[in-house]
C-alpha cells in the first residue's frame, strides 16, 4: 500500500480533485499512477473464513465483480468525492442508475414527482415504472406552486434535471431542495447535461445525483455507464419507506446499502472494470475539456444568433435565454455544451445535419467531438406532440453537443452548412 495520505477533497479545486480526490489510487506494489483494470469475474481468498467475513459484510474484500471490484471502487470513490457525496454506487447505464435509485425507494402504490421535460429515456422508464405500480405525476415547470398541486400522501420522491435535455431548462436546485424538506422528500438530480463542472447538486441541497456517465465523465465517447452518488443527508422513514428499513443501521449509506446488497446486485446492474478504467481516464480531463466545450458552445451560440440563417438559438448563456439569470448564478459563469436552434424548416434542417464535414451525425452528447441531430425524427420519435412542445422539439429543431474543436473551425463549418 502506498503512503500517501490522502487529500481532503473540500480544500482543492474542481480541476485538483479531478486527479486527486477520492485516495491513492494504486493498492498495488509499487503503486501505479493509476488505477490497475482488474478483468476478473472473481476474486479468490486466504481462508473460507475470509470468504464468510466478506459475504457477511463483516470484512471488507471482493468476491465477485457483479457485486463489487477494485477498479470499479475506484471510479466511485471518485465520483463520491467530485459529487461531494458520501459514497456512489456505479451502474451499466445511465439508466440503470435511474431505475435502480427510484425503485430503490418506492414500492407499488407509491408516487414520484417529475419534471415533463426529461431525457426520453427516463420518459420511457416512467411507463414501466406505471406498470409495476408506481404512479409518475408530471410538472411541466419544476416551480413550488406546480409541485404544491402534484405531490400526494403517497410521493416519495421529486426527480428532475439540472439542465434539461433538450429544452434546456435549468433547475433551480437550492430553492426545490428547501420545498422538498419541508415535504420530508428527497430531491433526486439527473446531473447529467451540467456534469459536475457545472453543479455539484448536492451541495446545493439535492439528496441523490444520478448521472450518465457515458457523456461528460467518459468524454471520450467510448463507454456507456452511470453513477449514484447519495449525499447521505436525507432521513429515512421506516414506515414511507419499507425497502430501507433494515438498512436505517447504516445511517447515511442506508440507501447505497440497500442497493448493493438487494436491487442494484440482483439486477445485475453493475459497471464494468474497464468501463470504469474508462471513465478514471476521463474524469482527470473534465475541467479543460469542459472549459473548452463551454467556450466553443458559447462563441457557436452567440454567433448563430448574429448569422440571422436561424432562429430561436437555445443556450442558458445568451443574455436573453430564460433561464440566463439563474443559471449564471448556479454555474458560476458556465453554461455548458449543449445547445439547439431552428433552421426555418424540417429540409432545411436534415441540409445542415446532411452538409457539416467536422460535426458528426449522431444521438450521443459529451463527447469531444461535435454532435449534431434532428430529434423530431431520432431521439423523439415516439414521443407525443405534447411531449415534444413540452421539450421544446420543433420539425426544424436541431440540436448540437459541442466538442473541443477549433472554435473558429466549427463556425466555418456551420457557416457552409447554413448557406
Ligand atoms: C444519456 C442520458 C441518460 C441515460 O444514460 P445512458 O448512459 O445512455 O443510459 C440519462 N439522462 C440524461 C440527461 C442523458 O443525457
Amino acid at each position: 500500500m502506498t503512503s500517501t495520505p490522502s487529500a481532503d477533497p473540500k480544500k482543492m479545486h474542481l480541476a485538483t480533485a479531478l486527479l486527486h480526490a477520492g485516495g491513492p489510487d494504486g493498492g498495488v506494489t509499487p503503486a501505479a499512477t493509476m488505477v490497475p483494470v482488474y478483468q476478473t469475474s472473481a476474486f479468490q481468498q486466504e481462508s473460507a473464513e475470509r470468504l464468510e467475513g466478506i459475504f457477511h459484510n463483516t470484512q471488507p474484500g471482493y468476491c465477485y465483480t457483479r457485486v463489487g471490484n477494485p477498479t470499479v471502487s475506484s471510479f466511485e470513490r471518485r465520483m463520491a468525492a467530485i459529487e461531494g457525496g458520501v459514497g456512489a454506487l456505479a451502474c451499466a447505464s445511465g439508466m440503470a442508475a435511474t431505475f435502480n435509485t427510484i425503485m430503490g425507494l418506492c414500492q407499488a402504490g407509491d408516487e414520484l414527482v417529475a419534471s415533463s421535460c426529461l431525457y426520453g429515456g427516463t420518459i420511457e422508464l416512467f411507463e414501466d415504472l406505471e406498470r409495476m405500480g408506481v404512479t409518475v405525476r408530471r410538472v411541466n415547470e419544476v416551480t413550488p406552486a406546480e409541485l404544491e398541486g402534484a405531490v400526494t400522501d403517497r410521493t416519495r420522491l421529486v426527480f428532475a434535471e439540472t439542465i434539461s435535455n433538450p429544452r434546456l431548462g435549468v433547475l433551480d436546485v437550492p430553492a426545490i431542495a428547501a420545498w422538498c424538506h419541508e415535504r420530508r422528500l428527497p430531491l433526486v438530480v439527473d446531473n447529467t447535461v451540467a456534469s459536475p463542472y457545472l453543479c455539484r447538486p448536492l451541495e446545493l441541497g439535492a439528496d441523490i445525483v444520478v448521472e450518465s456517465t457515458s457523456k461528460y465523465v467518459n468524454g471520450g465517447g467510448n463507454a456507456i455507464s452511470g453513477i449514484i452518488v447519495d449525499s447521505g443527508r436525507f432521513s429515512w422513514d421506516a414506515e414511507r419507506y419499507p425497502a430501507l428499513a433494515k438498512w436505517r443501521k447504516m445511517g447515511p449509506f442506508a440507501l447505497l446499502a440497500r442497493l448493493r446488497n438487494g436491487l442494484w446486485r440482483d439486477t445485475g446492474a453493475c459497471l464494468a472494470p474497464w468501463t470504469a478504467f474508462l471513465n478514471c481516464v476521463g474524469l482527470e480531463t473534465l475541467d479543460v475539456r469542459m472549459e473548452r466545450a463551454c467556450d466553443n458552445a458559447l462563441r457557436l451560440a452567440t454567433w448563430l444568433c448574429d448569422s440571422g440563417l436561424v432562429s430561436e438559438v437555445g443556450y442558458p448563456g445568451l443574455p436573453d435565454a430564460p433561464d440566463h439569470e439563474l443559471a449564471a448564478r448556479q454555474f458560476g459563469g458556465r453554461y455548458g455544451a449543449l445547445m439547439t436552434f431552428r433552421a426555418g424548416s424540417r429540409e432545411r434542417a436534415f441540409k445542415f445535419v446532411n452538409s457539416v464535414r467536422y460535426a458528426y451525425r449522431a444521438s450521443n452528447i459529451g463527447d469531444v467531438k461535435t454532435l449534431v441531430l434532428h430529434p423530431d425524427s431520432t431521439i423523439f420519435a415516439d414521443n407525443t406532440p405534447d411531449e415534444r412542445m413540452l421539450a421544446g422539439v420543433f420539425e426544424d429543431s436541431i440540436r448540437v453537443s459541442v466538442g473541443i474543436e477549433d472554435a473558429g473551425d466549427l463556425i466555418e463549418d456551420f457557416r457552409q452548412a447554413l448557406s
